[in-house]
């Protein structure tokens, strides 16, 4: 299946449109500034006052005309000391823009001859930008939870007790409106308790919702905190009655499951959030086809704040190296 081919023409954002603006090292780095300097670098803070600033050759500065003082728009973001072309980490937020299902390390290393390694890091810092801050505000919401990794399952489908190799990951979603498209919230928790249904929901749904779960017994007091609980009876292997339903959710899931499963293959425990983050952050743009670029390519303009500093220092030890 061609991506580019998936996403409607009034949507899309062609890989010749991206080479057009973005040919060369210095059309991204121009971006970046202009995107955190409109209008230029005018203002330096040396001198104390409005300066022409000029390029410096060679790095990726910008200095007053008068006393030679730097400014780096890489600083404090993603890019900022990184050794790989500004053009590649373009690229591969382009990638990571346009396909439904993720797109591997592996992929890039094949495109563009970076290695695996720095391919991999590249993504694991894009995804730190796709973490964002998702309060559910339809009135029908969906809660189901997945796990992923190697369980072995019960005959309710859940794991079974003890399992230690299954992460568990909690989903809500809103069910879509003629008016707007559901959005999601997907959060890997350390375990599956009636406590941490009755957070999530304490803090993603409004009291006025009704929520949609099935009968699994962690959800039994969510009644008290909405409007309406209405509960699907699963493993009377009944699925849809009249309205009653947690498919939307079980959409998301599969939609993760492909993904990680035939893209990523395995993700380790400590980045799972990462990849939800990921996934969510395009199911919940699902309307703007590859055009999300440009929303991506905002956020990697901004500086990260204390974000970064908590990454920082990861290496890629824990690359769960696919194939
Ligand atoms: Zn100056």
């Amino acid at each position: 299946m061609n991506r580019r081919q998936t996403i409607p023409a009034e949507l899309r954002y062609t890989i010749q449109q991206f080479n057009e603006h973005y040919p060369t090292e210095n059309a991204c780095l121009e971006t970046i500034k202009e995107r955190r300097f409109p209008g230029g670098v005018t203002h330096c803070e040396k001198c104390g006052e409005e300066r022409k600033h000029h390029r410096v050759s060679g790095r990726t500065a910008y200095a007053c005309d008068r006393c030679g003082n730097h400014i780096f728009p890489l600083a404090g973001t993603i890019f900022e000391k990184t050794t790989t072309k500004l053009r590649l980490w373009f690229y591969a937020m382009y990638l990571m823009s346009s396909t439904r299902c993720g797109i591997s390390a592996k992929q890039i290393q094949r495109e563009t001859g970076v290695t695996y390694k720095t391919a991999w890091r590249m993504f694991k810092q894009i995804r730190i930008l796709l973490s964002e801050d998702v309060k559910l505000e339809g009135s029908s919401i969906e809660m189901d939870e997945m796990y992923y990794g190697g369980i072995r399952k019960g005959q309710s489908g859940r794991p079974m007790r003890g399992d230690k190799k299954k992460s568990p990951v909690i989903g809500m979603v809103e069910r879509s409106t003629p008016e707007r498209a559901g959005r999601v919230k997907a959060l890997a928790t350390p375990d599956v308790t009636t406590n941490q249904v009755l957070g999530l929901v304490r803090e993603y749904v409004l009291p006025e919702s009704t929520v949609f779960t099935d009968e699994y017994p962690i959800y039994d007091r969510l009644g008290a905190r909405v409007k309406e609980h209405k509960r699907i009876n699963h493993s009377a292997k009944v699925y849809v009655v009249a309205d009653v339903h947690t498919n939307t959710m079980e959409g998301f899931w599969s939609l993760v499951k492909r993904g990680i499963g035939g893209v990523y293959h395995s993700v380790s425990q400590k980045y799972l959030q990462t990849y939800l983050d990921e996934y969510s952050y395009r199911y919940n743009r699902r309307d703007c086809g590859n055009l999300i670029f440009h929303d991506v390519l905002a956020k990697a303009a901004q500086p990260l704040g204390e974000k970064r500093d908590s990454e920082a220092h990861q290496t890629t030890d824990e690359i769960s190296v696919p194939f």
